[in-house]
């Protein structure tokens, strides 16, 4: 089998490790599955200290948390890279200060994310994610500028939900307690209008999918944002 040229892309990753072995993971599985062979991606990731990310998040310190980022964001791109991923939800939160540092295109989590739900024809979709994801008006309006509306759920369960993020799924432990409380939050969306529920954390596929709850469409980011990425390494997709 002839090895075919792919474009090399950037991962940010760290936010957590366990979600950026997923990308790892996904993204060569996807390259393979469309060229064949020994076909995988061309990837030159700078993983970050996730602690660092965490200290950030519960101190509300963006602008410190952009300048830590954009430090990463330029050294990809110095690197040699077409294009950068960043691997969490979360730290879109200083996406524009990224782009606003790079020259070479930022492939935006929401963008992803919303061009598929519109794609299926959805309008108003459940949020799951840490807790500024769902409380923070910059990703509700991430959403609402691209055209979707988002719920999100009760206040107890956004604690919950963001406590099981940090205290499990970012150490790689799955619980079963866990799994069935998401499901239930998942429900819930649905039954307050959600057409589908976006899985806007990248460790929540460590827990949940779509056979868990086949009844709500679930828009995993993870999984959106690697098969994207695979597209672009593979030139399926153009970047512009
Ligand atoms: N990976 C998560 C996300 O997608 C949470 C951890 C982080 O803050 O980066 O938001």
């Amino acid at each position: 089998m002839e090895p075919v040229n792919l474009q090399t892309i950037g991962l940010m990753g760290g936010m957590s490790s366990a979600a950026t072995a997923e990308y790892y993971e996904i993204i060569n599985q996807k390259v393979k599955e469309a060229k064949g062979g020994h076909n995988i991606a061309e990837i030159i990731i700078c993983s970050v200290n996730f602690a660092q990310i965490e200290y950030y998040i519960r101190t509300n310190a963006w602008d410190d948390a952009a300048i830590y980022l954009v430090d990463k964001a330029k050294r990809l791109e110095a690197a040699g890279v077409s294009c950068i991923f960043l691997g969490t939800n979360t730290m879109h939160r200083v996406r524009e200060e990224i782009k606003a540092a790079i020259k070479i295109p930022f492939i935006d989590i929401f963008e992803t994310v919303s061009a598929e739900i519109k794609q299926h024809e959805k309008t108003k979709v459940g949020l799951l994610g840490t807790y500024p994801v769902m409380s923070d008006e910059f990703f509700i309006r991430a959403y609402n500028d691209c055209g979707i509306e988002v719920i999100t759920p009760q206040e107890k369960d956004k604690k919950e939900i963001d406590r099981i993020i940090f205290e499990e799924l970012t150490h790689h432990q799955i619980k079963a307690r866990a799994k069935e409380f998401y499901i239930n939050c998942i429900r819930e969306l649905a039954e307050n209008g959600a057409e589908g529920v976006i899985l806007g954390c990248t460790e929540i596929k460590l827990l949940v999918n779509q056979d868990d709850i086949p009844e709500v469409p679930l828009y995993d980011t993870l999984e959106l944002h690697c098969a994207k990425a695979a597209r672009i390494c593979t030139g399926e997709e153009q970047l512009m």
